[in-house]
C-alpha cells in the first residue's frame, strides 16, 4: 500500500516509512493512496474471530507487503495479551437503544492503548530490520504520554521525550507518565497549554538541525499506523450489533479528530456505519467546523475532560483532505492559511463531504456530570468525563430508534476519579494493576515554553541513529 501526503509535495511511502515518518516532510499527514474495500461477505466472514486474529485481517490491507500476515497475527497477539478484558474492547448495554465501547482495559487505562501497544511493536520491528535508533518527541493532553512510554518503556532502539503541560493533567494521568522509570523514558513538564507543547514538537520535527542529527518520530495520532490500529474495534462492535445487515451509530469524544477518523475509515472500507457524532467539550472547534464551517482556534479552557481540551485538531486535516477531493495543493495553502491566521473557512465540497457522515454537539461541564449521573443511575455504570461528553452526545442526536449508538468509553472512570466522585458521589477504584500508583516516585523535568531550551535537552539526551 503507497501512502501519500495530505500536502502533496512530500515522498510516497510504503506502510513502513509511514510509520517511522510520522508527519510527512511537507507538514502533512499521511494516509493510504485508496481505501481497501471489504465486501458485506468479507465483513461476515470476521465476525466472532477473537480480536488479534480480527485486528490483523482488518489491517492487513493497509500493511501490505511490510509486514507478512503472519507476523502481524503475532504482533497483533502480543499487542492485545496485555489488556486485562479476553474481549480486549468489550461492548456493555446501557439501555434499548445505547452501548458502551469499553477501550480502557489497556495497561493504561485509556483507548490509546488499543493503538500504541502495536505501534511499539511496529516501531521495533522496522527498526531491528535496519538496525537504526529513534527518537520519539510527543505532547500530550494526558493520556498519549502515559500509553507511549508504557508501549516504549526499556525498548534499546527507542528513546522517548514526552511534553506536557505543567499542571494541566491530572494526578494519576501525570504519574502513569512520570513514575515509569526506564534509561530511555524523559519527561518535560512546561509552561502552557497542550497546543503550545504540540507547536513545540511540530516545531521540532522541521527544524533542520534536530532532524539532521536524530531520526525523530511521532506517536500522537498524526501517525497513520495508530489510526489504523483503532478502526479495528468499530468492525468489533458493529459485527457484535449486526453489521453487516444492519448500520450503527458512535458517538466519539474528540480531541485530535484521531479516534473519529478511524471510524471515518472503517465506513470508507465498506463498514455499514449510520452516523459519527463528534462529542466536544466547550473547546468545540469541530463542533463549530462540522456545523457551521467554521474552523477557527479560540483559547484552551481547561475542563474535566483534559485529553479533549485542544482547539487545533491535527487530524481534521485527514478528512478535509478526502472530503476536499484529495487535492494536496489547495490543502496546503488553505492550511498556510489557517497556520497564519488561525481561522479557515470549509470549502463547500469540504462541509458536503463531512456532513454526508457525521454530526456534531458540544457539551458543558453540567451537561457532561448529568451524563455521569445517567449512566450510573438507570445503568449502574461509572463512566469517565471523555465518555460523558460522548453519552451525551449520543443521546442527543437524532438517530432512529432502531440503529443502536455506541458510545466510546475512551478512559476508565478510575483515571479521572475526582470528577465522577463530584458528579456521583461515588469514588471509583483503581484497578489492582495500577493500585500502587501513588506509592511510585515520580521523576521529571519542568522547561520553560521556550523551543530553544527543549530542543537543547533533548539534543543532550537522545542518542543518534547509525
Ligand atoms: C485522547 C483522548 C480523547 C480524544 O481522542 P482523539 O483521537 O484525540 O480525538 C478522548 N478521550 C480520552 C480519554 C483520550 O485520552
Amino acid at each position: 500500500m503507497d501512502y501519500i501526503s495530505t500536502r502533496g509535495s512530500a515522498p510516497v511511502l510504503d506502510f513502513e516509512g509511514a510509520t517511522l515518518a510520522g508527519l510527512a516532510s511537507d507538514g502533512g499527514l499521511y494516509l493510504p493512496r485508496a481505501w481497501p474495500r471489504f465486501t458485506p461477505e468479507d465483513i461476515a466472514a470476521i465476525r466472532g474471530l477473537p480480536y488479534p486474529e480480527l485486528a490483523a485481517r482488518v489491517m492487513q490491507p493497509f500493511v501490505g507487503s511490510s509486514i507478512a500476515p503472519e507476523r502481524l497475527l503475532e504482533l497483533c497477539r502480543a499487542a492485545y495479551g496485555r489488556f486485562a478484558h479476553q474481549a480486549v474492547t468489550p461492548l456493555v448495554q446501557l439501555d434499548e437503544q445505547h452501548w458502551l465501547l469499553e477501550l480502557f482495559h489497556g495497561p493504561t487505562l485509556a483507548f490509546k492503548d488499543v493503538a500504541l501497544q502495536l505501534l511499539g511493536l511496529l516501531f521495533e520491528e522496522f527498526l531491528a530490520r535496519s538496525d537504526a535508533h529513534l527518537t520519539i518527541v510527543g505532547a500530550t493532553s494526558g493520556d498519549t504520554g502515559s500509553a507511549a512510554i508504557d508501549a516504549v518503556a526499556g525498548r534499546e532502539r527507542i528513546d522517548i521525550f514526552m511534553l506536557h503541560p505543567e499542571g494541566r493533567v491530572s494526578d494519576v494521568q501525570r504519574r502513569q507518565m512520570t513514575t515509569v522509570r526506564a534509561p530511555n523514558v524523559h519527561n518535560i513538564a512546561i509552561d502552557g497549554s497542550f497546543d503550545d507543547a504540540q507547536a513545540h514538537v511540530k516545531r521540532m520535527f522541521g527544524d533542520p538541525a534536530m532532524t539532521g542529527r536524530f531520526r525523530i518520530s511521532a506517536v500522537n495520532s498524526i501517525n497513520w499506523a495508530r489510526l489504523m490500529a483503532q478502526v479495528v474495534y468499530y468492525f468489533v462492535a458493529a459485527l457484535q450489533l449486526g453489521a453487516p445487515e444492519r448500520k450503527v451509530a458512535f458517538a466519539v469524544p474528540t480531541g485530535n479528530f484521531g479516534d473519529v477518523f478511524a471510524g471515518y475509515v472503517a465506513h470508507a472500507m465498506g463498514l455499514p456505519v449510520e452516523r459519527l457524532i463528534v462529542a466536544t467539550n466547550v473547546n468545540d472547534i469541530l463542533h463549530r467546523a462540522l456545523s457551521e464551517g467554521d474552523y477557527s482556534a479560540g483559547t484552551v479552557t481547561p475542563t474535566a475532560a483534559p485529553s479533549m481540551d485542544i482547539q487545533v485538531s491535527s487530524n481534521f486535516e485527514r478528512l478535509l483532505f478526502d472530503c476536499g477531493g484529495r487535492d494536496g495543493a489547495a490543502l496546503a495553502a488553505q492550511m498556510a492559511g489557517f497556520e497564519k491566521t488561525h481561522a479557515m473557512r470549509l470549502t463547500n465540497a469540504q462541509r458536503a463531504g463531512a456532513a454526508a457522515l457525521f454530526t456534531s454537539a458540544r457539551a458543558d461541564e453540567a451537561q457532561m456530570a448529568r451524563a455521569m449521573r445517567w449512566a450510573a443511575d438507570r445503568a449502574g455504570e461509572a463512566i469517565d468525563p471523555h465518555t460523558a461528553i460522548g453519552l451525551h452526545a449520543a443521546r442527543s442526536a437524532d438517530i432512529s430508534r432502531d440503529v443502536p449508538v455506541v458510545t466510546l468509553a475512551t478512559a476508565h472512570p478510575a483515571k479521572f476519579g475526582d470528577a465522577v466522585e463530584r458528579a456521583t458521589g461515588i469514588r471509583p477504584a483503581l484497578p489492582a494493576r495500577i493500585g500502587d500508583l501513588f506509592a511510585r516516585e515520580e521523576a521529571y523535568t519542568s522547561l520553560p515554553g521556550d523551543y530553544d531550551a527543549i530542543a537543547a535537552f533533548v539534543a543532550e539526551r537522545a542518542t543518534r541513529s547509525a
